[in-house]
């Protein structure tokens, strides 16, 4: 699949191999090296790649948007294109099942395609003309215009638990070269050839489509000059993240310490509280303990929308809900975890809540062969959550701890309590209407996405979705980086006052671009339709 040398730095249209230090793949299931070592980037790379992305913001940009919307597809095509040789990678890098990596490479491809009907569309260039009015009194009123731009070139860090769908050309790269922005990556070292195979793609798709060769770049890094040393670099106008709070806000610290600094987009912590409504508990605790045991361990637990926290009143409905899950907890295979430091981390979590002497053990998913992360299931009272914050934190796999309320003012206290949250997923009935309702502007407060009768994970990429929340879930709650939303993140307004027709841009010449939408004087319209 690779030379033993590979050519893993694609600095532009160069691809060359790297000098400094080794990344090595690591097989997830085995801890067995694997083959070639990929070498990391320098100071002397990482200037060359940012130096192209700034030359190639300009070029990019003025491009039709057709042509850039054409660019994403050719991407998903190329992305394709590669095969199974992809899948199986992916496989050994991450100990992802191939079903799994599979329908993250159609979430990939689809989400590159649905950015490219975003481009097409025009609304995310949010065009304004309010047309002077010369007679106005006192004042008349010039000619104003906007329209957003691209804010320049994003560094972007992928996840380890998303090798494809938030890696190389996942989310925050496909947002981003949809805004109009160059990206550089850094490749995330536990999947180190899945990284080569995409950012392959992506290159050639650059050159298919004749763009600037500073659209894309790709680094290595074997250690963290390279990631930080990105960050600090002028050239750099933002930061796409999906990794730890420690990462993250580490990253956050460079950004904002720069002369200009610049906005992170990280994407951290979170532990994702499940409210449990009396009725909804009484009516089928059996069946909602089995569904959440199945959200629970899916994946490994290693998704950062994974249920790490379930609130609920004391009684008979949640005895019954604890008894099921501990039932369907049991029967759990222990499961190959991303990486042998995700793993320790893991265990680590685990052995810190059952150490807890507040804390009790429900159940552990069965004992594995070789290096496996064991589901766990805990209990607490709510008083014993409030008083600890160490039970706030995210233990990332599959484990969970159940919070028992006195009752109502218990469940509020709790919830209040907690840091911002991706999700929160509420489980309800007609009879627990009046129960959720004080409690949804609290929710609106602390997490991005509010769920009904459902679980966080596997999450839709659409128009209408966010996949954000107040800190330390992300950096900054007010934006998404799942969905057609994502790409707010990287444009920025720009007004024109008076500016001649001839020197607009062609979607604010006029009456504004035929086919775009366009807020004219204040009135949402499409093109030249009143
Ligand atoms: P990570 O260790 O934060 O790494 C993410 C990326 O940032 C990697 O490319 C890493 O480089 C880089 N990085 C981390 N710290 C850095 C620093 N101080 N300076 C420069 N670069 C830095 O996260 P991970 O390995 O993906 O996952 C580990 C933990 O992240 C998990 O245990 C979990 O808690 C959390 N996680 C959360 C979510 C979520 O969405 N909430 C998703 C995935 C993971 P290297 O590749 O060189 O390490």
């Amino acid at each position: 699949m690779f030379p033993a040398s590979p050519a893993n730095l694609l600095i532009g249209a160069t691809a060359k191999a790297g000098t400094s230090g080794v990344v090595r793949g690591i097989e997830a299931a085995t801890g067995a090296e694997l083959e070639p070592a990929f070498c990391g980037a320098t100071a002397a790379d990482l200037d060359a790649a940012c130096a192209l992305a700034a030359a190639a913001v300009d070029p990019y940009r003025a491009l039709p948007l057709e042509a850039r919307a054409a660019f994403l597809e050719k991407i998903a095509a190329n992305i394709l294109e590669i095969g199974d040789n992809l899948i199986v990678r992916a496989m050994a890098e991450t100990g992802l099942p191939r079903p799994r990596l599979e329908g993250e490479r159609g979430r990939t491809v689809g989400q590159l395609r649905l950015f490219a009907g975003v481009v097409r569309d025009g609304d995310f260039l949010d065009l304004r003309i309010d047309r002077s009015l010369p007679e106005r009194t006192p004042l008349p009123r010039s000619d104003l215009r906007l329209r957003n731009v691209p804010v320049g070139p994003v560094a972007v860090f992928g996840a380890s638990n998303f090798p494809l769908a938030f890696s190389v050309a996942g989310g925050d790269t496909t947002s981003a070269l949809a805004a109009g922005c160059p990206v550089v990556v850094k490749a995330h070292s536990a999947h180190p050839g899945t990284s080569l195979l995409v950012g392959e793609a992506v290159r050639k798709a650059v050159a298919d489509c004749g763009l600037p060769e500073g659209v894309f770049s790709l680094l290595y890094d074997s250690g963290r000059s390279i990631g930080q040393g990105l960050v600090a670099d002028p050239r750099i106008a933002a930061v796409g993240f999906t990794g730890s709070r420690g990462g993250g806000t580490a990253l956050m610290k460079i950004a904002a310490a720069r002369e200009v600094p610049i906005p992170v987009y990280a994407e951290m912590s979170s532990i994702n509280p499940v409210v449990l409504f009396p009725a909804a508990l009484a009516a089928r605790g059996a069946d909602i303990a089995r569904a959440f045991v199945g959200s629970l361990v899916l994946g490994a637990g290693q998704f950062c929308t994974n249920p790490g926290l379930v609130i609920a009143v004391e009684g008979e409905g949640l005895d019954g809900f604890i008894a099921a899950a501990a039932t369907a907890l049991g029967v759990q295979d222990a499961a190959t975890m991303l990486t042998p430091g995700i793993l320790a981390a893991y265990d680590s979590g685990v052995a810190k809540l059952a150490a807890n002497a507040a804390v009790g053990i429900v159940a552990r998913g069965a004992a594995g062969e070789g290096p496996k992360g064991q589901a766990a299931l805990f209990t607490t009272t709510a008083d014993a959550f409030l008083a600890d914050r160490a039970l706030h934190e995210e233990v990332f796999g599959a484990a969970s701890l159940v919070v028992r309320c006195a009752g109502p003012a218990d469940v509020e206290a709790v919830l209040g309590a907690l840091e911002g949250q991706l999700t929160a997923a509420l489980f309800m009935d007609a009879g627990d209407h009046d129960a959720v309702r004080p409690l949804l502007p609290l929710l609106e407060r602390k997490v991005g996405r509010i769920l009904v009768n459902g679980f966080g994970t596997g999450v839709e990429v659409c128009h209408a979705m966010v996949h954000g929340g107040p800190f330390p879930s992300t950096a900054d709650g007010r934006s998404t980086s799942v969905g057609s939303l994502a790409i707010a993140r990287f444009l920025r307004p720009v007004c024109y006052r008076d500016l001649p027709d001839a020197l607009l841009p062609p979607e604010l010449k006029g009456e504004g671009a035929p086919n775009m939408p366009v807020r004219r004087d204040g009135t949402l319209v499409r093109g030249s339709v009143e």
